[in-house]
């Protein structure tokens, strides 16, 4: 049993954050801290499956918890998840996620399934929040954060206030059109940022321009592969010195960069923060095509001006973004044991 007692100070939620590939837990702290991690592969056979996994893995975490005191029973649970979801944390049309997804009323089998309150809201917001708490955004009033892995999304912070937006889905950045034509995204459209630049367009590319280049060693590579690539095998081919795939990762770059650019255009910020594995594998290469873009083609004002960064807190930002999400959206949910009841 390991001991806790003089490191872990109380909890004050569970913070999960629900992506397509990963499902992460851990105990927050009043300051958003997470601690007693737990981790799996998301399970993505159906609604209750995905609910089992998720609610499985914040017993685990719970249970670290109770090591030291016993686990208050009113400890909410606070969840970010891939995709739109609505403000009673029903997923709307998740374009990553099977059909059987759509509409699935998510926070409330969360409920049912943990006997707790639950909190939902978009992990992009999550992590914005906590780069805001520990991370790339402290002291930032003004800034824009996306995220590059499995799809591609964002959040906004105007006047040191995260953009929620009518729905809740503010910072839908994956569907900003950056090219008129250009391969087609999850939801049907064409051109859209998420299209070009999401760890699956990226293989998806690689695996075009080899069928278009049979002869090539990016062609040899993917036929040694036997398998499906991932936006990982073309950054490593790249890095190795593959043209082909150093020409599929510059057309996501800039593709990026195109999106940036529209979106400091909008709204000023002080700082972008670039996160996700896709950018994470290579920071200094997506950092830096944003950068020229920007500084070659943004107005003038912006020029030089916009900071822009990599995520400091890699994929950890959406659980240490937890708290302050919920002390936005439902501060009663954190009140202290004897505050309420
Ligand atoms: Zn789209």
């Amino acid at each position: 049993v390991k001991d806790f007692s003089h490191a872990a100070p109380a909890p004050v939620a569970v913070v999960v954050d629900l992506g397509g590939t990963r499902v992460r837990a851990a105990l927050a702290a009043r300051d958003g801290v997470p601690w007693g991690r737990a981790e799996r592969a998301t399970d993505r056979r159906g609604p209750a499956a995905f609910v089992d996994r998720a609610a499985g893995l914040v017993d685990e975490v719970l249970a670290i918890a109770s090591e030291t005191r016993p686990a208050d029973p009113r400890l909410p649970v606070i969840v970010g998840v891939t995709g739109p979801v609505d403000p009673d944390g029903r997923l709307v049309d998740p374009p990553n996620l099977e059909p059987a997804f759509r509409g699935f009323a998510l926070r409330a089998a969360l409920e049912v399934a943990l006997e707790r309150p639950v909190l939902v809201g978009l992990d992009t917001h999550l992590a914005l929040l906590g780069e805001q708490a520990s991370g790339a955004l402290r002291g930032v009033d003004d800034a824009l954060y996306l995220t590059f892995s499995t799809g591609v999304g964002g959040a906004l912070l105007a006047d040191g206030r995260l953009i929620r937006g009518a729905l809740g889905m503010a910072g839908e950045v994956g569907h900003l059109p950056v090219s008129a034509t250009g391969p087609r995204c999850g939801c049907g459209e064409r051109g859209h940022l998420e299209a070009w630049a999401s760890g699956p367009a990226i293989a998806g590319a690689a695996t075009r321009r080899a069928a278009r280049r049979p002869g090539s060693a990016l062609a040899a590579r993917l036929a040694a592969l036997g398998r499906p690539p991932t936006g990982a095998d073309v950054a490593t081919w790249s890095a190795a010195g593959d043209a082909d795939a150093a020409a599929v990762l510059d057309a996501a770059r800039r593709a990026a960069a195109v999106g940036v650019a529209a979106l400091v255009a909008v709204l000023d910020p002080a700082t972008v923060v670039l996160g996700g594995g896709v950018v994470l594998g290579d920071p200094a290469a997506w950092v830096g095509a944003c950068r020229r873009h920007l500084d070659r083609k943004g107005l003038q004002a912006h020029r030089g001006r916009v900071r822009i960064v990599s995520a400091m807190l890699g994929d950890e930002a959406a659980l240490h973004g937890g708290v302050a999400y919920a002390r936005l959206v439902r501060p009663e949910l954190l009140a202290a044991p004897g505050e309420v009841g």
